[in-house]
């Protein structure tokens, strides 16, 4: 008898119990994970919630120039929820085979609204969509001075001139405005391998998929109930 079996015994613990109850634990943990990522954007959408009310700024209707561009850059974990929704509704593997062929590098949950004018259009998986998506146009990043300086989108700074000084001078009065390193520290501390791989953005939802089904290769899966 091996030492764990004499351990086990020893203690009148029951192997398959401790074992199913290790099962539960990491089958949990992924759910915990997607939760917690889910609790980072929503303190995110709340912040930006309070800039827009504060400066105006917004983006412009129909406005999916951003989401066409090619090198956007992503990493897994900011795409767990999505990949654990697909999951969860049964469409992981027909959304994996199309990623594993889909050559395209703008982002495949992008709706645009004609073939013929890419641009306007909408994200088919709003509700989760990654981080890079939340804080473009509305986080601010350190340029090598230390200086905060709002990362929005040409389209923006033009229609909304004054949303955008308002911004900075909300920066210099020291108010928070989300800050791109802020939130990806907070993704560092839920999974720092799945928050610090960067690829471009499909292959970023690729690997988050594939993540989730192997993790439910070989445990049991209950699904997240949705509250609100
Ligand atoms: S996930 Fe949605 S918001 Fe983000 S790049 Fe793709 S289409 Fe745009």
């Amino acid at each position: 008898m091996g030492v764990y079996e004499k351990f086990f015994q020893y203690h009148r613990i029951d192997q398959s119990i401790l074992l199913a109850k290790f099962a539960h634990f990491f089958c949990m943990s992924i759910k915990r994970k997607v939760k917690a990522v889910e609790r980072v954007f929503k303190s995110l959408d709340e912040e930006i919630n309070r800039l827009k009310a504060k400066t105006g700024l917004h983006c412009l209707t129909g406005c999916g120039m951003c989401c066409t561009k090619p090198d956007i850059e992503a990493s897994p974990l900011e795409f767990l929820p999505l990949a654990f929704e697909w999951f969860q509704n049964g469409q992981a593997m027909e959304k994996l085979e199309f990623l594993q062929q889909n050559y395209s590098p703008i982002c495949v949950s992008y709706a645009p609204l004609s073939l013929i004018d890419q641009t306007s259009g909408s994200c088919g998986t709003y509700l989760n969509r990654g981080l890079i998506c939340r804080l473009f146009g509305y986080g601010a990043t350190r340029d090598k001075n230390g200086e905060l300086k709002l990362v929005t989108c040409k389209l923006i700074k033009e229609d909304q001139p004054g949303g955008y000084a308002t911004a900075h001078q909300l920066i210099h009065q020291k108010e928070y405005i989300p800050v791109f390193s802020d939130y990806y520290k907070k993704l560092f501390q839920i999974d720092f391998k799945l928050a610090n791989q960067v690829y471009p953005i499909n292959k970023a939802i690729q690997v988050a998929l594939e993540e989730i089904l192997h993790y439910y290769a070989y445990r049991p899966f209950s699904p997240i109930k949705k509250t609100g």
